[in-house]
């Protein structure tokens, strides 16, 4: 016993004397002259912050930490610039934004006939008969006050069926080739979970499709997407979310192809930003066979929780509600996924050690949500499973009083406020001040984080405080009053928070010794702004694990 014990007394101070200690203790870089905001409690504002080996390595005033330098170390002089940790987007879908970015028309324009003008240009380069795609469309921003028809894209484009995703990605738009390709009539029955509109006065379909009455299209559009197609997409989203200030991102529906490809652009030095990536439970039961679970990765890409979807949308309007959506009375949304059918897919997954992470957007559907978690929290009980509601977006005080006894973890829209204020009359003004509900939630001793779930709504940091701080759309118009919060909170939803839903608020976050190295680096004090100009604040330098991955 003395003896396996001694050797392993030994193995250990040889394995820590392995390390060059000069190389461990000193600093790559050290940044100084800064109006550091670390998120720390224990050490709130700093001057100057010593990086080694990707990892903060020092944190406080310039003369403390300058007197670390040695021969090797660089120094920046920031002049004054206020500093954050790097912000973490805890719920939007790069993976699949980067892909439509490289193929699809990106449709988020300001008239009808710009939309129209794009996606027949692509038609030109396209083969007759081959779909042209569009994604990023947003029914209520273009000026004409209507939205897109089966006619308009009829007329643009005869001979191309094509396919307009709303933004939301809950909805779509088509044309009447596509139509033929799905195979869809007028006297088509709705699927379970979805619906194809139809004209009122002649039932013929409108071409607009709801949910689950985009599988019929998904089902025939070729998803001839290479590898490289994968890699090149995750390259290309991670770069625009870097120019922003996003160390960090978790992918809410992640597919195996998707977490292959975050690892070959982490392989090629591609990825600069880190990714907790759900896995969408279709994918799940492989996974688990092979003893996969949340967590498996490393710093860079790791495994989420495992997916799953209860209702409809914020932004197309389709979010199940326990009230009737303004204006249209009988309108209550949609539910995707019954209880029965969520518990049984959640029920594997939580007892084998993953996190769960279900899109519930209503009030209904979160209570129907919280529910299957109680259910197995009481028949499996796990030590901090860290359920997240992912958007959880409309809440009533009984709703929020469960989320705090389950320990649950709410990921609300963070710039719909400011971003998709014209759409928030068809919630109405008293519903508001229960939507995004960060006030509640912090005021209960929730953990809210922030996201974007971008290509649904804009992933700039800035915008999010912003619109958490302000609460007011571009325009000034003011959704939800009583849920504003502090610029402090609202900096340590987008930074501390985020990093305890994914489990790791021990290695980032913060800007704290030991801690991966991520900030961001301000043009200007969102302190010393007025709130409704933040938005405008210049990043002027992302550093993600050390390394600048942005310079303005
Ligand atoms: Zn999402």
């Amino acid at each position: 016993m003395l003896d396996s014990s001694r050797r392993g007394f030994i193995c250990s101070l040889s394995a820590f004397l392995a390390v060059p200690l000069s190389q461990a203790q000193e600093p790559d870089l050290i940044l100084y002259n800064g109006n550091l905001w670390t998120v720390d409690e224990k050490l709130p504002r700093a001057q100057a912050v010593a990086i080694s080996a990707g990892r903060f390595f020092a944190v406080g005033a310039n003369d403390e930490v300058l007197h670390l330098a040695t021969g090797r170390s660089r120094k920046l002089d920031l002049g004054g610039k206020t500093v954050l940790p790097g912000f973490i987007d805890a719920h939007s879908h790069p993976a699949e934004a980067g892909l439509s970015h490289l193929r699809m028309v990106d449709c988020d324009l300001r008239s009808i006939a710009e939309i129209l003008k794009a996606l027949r240009e692509r038609a030109q380069k396209t083969p007759r008969g081959e779909w042209v795609l569009g994604f990023k469309y947003d029914d209520t921003k273009p000026a004409d006050n209507r939205p897109l028809t089966l006619q308009d894209l009829n007329e643009a484009l005869p001979e191309h069926p094509v396919f307009v995703g709303h933004r939301g990605g809950h909805t779509a738009w088509v044309n009447s080739p596509a139509l033929k390709l799905a195979k869809l009539e007028k006297n088509s029955p709705d699927p379970q979970g979805g619906k194809y509109d139809h004209d009122p006065t002649t039932g013929e379909l409108t071409g607009h499709v709801r949910e689950h009455g985009m599988d019929a299209f998904r089902a025939v559009i070729p998803a001839n997407f290479t590898r490289e197609d994968h890699r090149e997409g995750v390259r290309l989203i991670s770069k625009m979310m870097s120019r922003t200030g996003v160390t960090s991102v978790t992918d809410a529906s992640g597919s195996p192809e998707d977490l292959f490809a975050y690892q070959q652009a982490r392989d090629a030095g591609e990825l600069s930003v880190r990714i907790y990536c759900h896995i969408f439970h279709a994918f799940v039961g492989k996974m688990l066979e092979a003893g996969v679970k949340t967590g498996l990765g490393d710093e860079w890409v790791r495994v989420g929780a495992q997916k799953m979807v209860c209702d409809g949308s914020i932004s197309e309007r389709t979010a199940r509600l326990s009230q009737p959506y303004i204006g249209r009375p009988d309108d209550f949304g949609i539910l995707v996924t019954p209880e029965d059918q969520l518990y049984e897919m959640a029920r594997k997954a939580h007892a084998a050690g993953w996190q769960l992470g279900t899109h519930a957007n209503g009030d209904v559907a979160i209570d129907i949500t919280l529910r299957v978690y109680e259910r197995l929290q009481k028949e499996m009980p796990r030590k901090d499973p860290r359920f997240r509601l992912e958007h959880c977006s409309l809440v009533t005080d009984s709703l929020i009083r469960r989320i705090h006894d389950l320990g649950a973890i709410p990921t609300p829209f963070s710039t719909y406020a400011y971003y998709h204020g014209e759409k928030m009359k068809e919630y109405g003004a008293e519903r508001l001040n229960h939507m995004f509900a960060l006030r509640s939630f912090l005021d209960a001793g929730i953990r809210p984080t922030q996201a974007s779930d971008y290509p649904p709504g804009p992933f700039e940091p800035m915008m999010a405080l912003q619109s958490e701080v302000t609460r007011a759309d571009s325009k000034g118009n003011v959704w939800g009053a009583t849920q504003r919060i502090s610029l402090e909170e609202a900096i340590r939803v987008g930074t501390m928070n985020g990093a305890y839903a994914s489990y790791e608020e021990n290695s980032k976050g913060s800007i704290e010794a030991g801690k991966l190295a991520d900030l961001v680096v301000l043009g200007r004090d969102p302190f010393k702004e007025d709130p409704s100009n933040i938005v405008e604040i210049p990043i002027e330098r992302t550093m993600t694990g050390g390394k600048w991955v942005f310079e303005s």
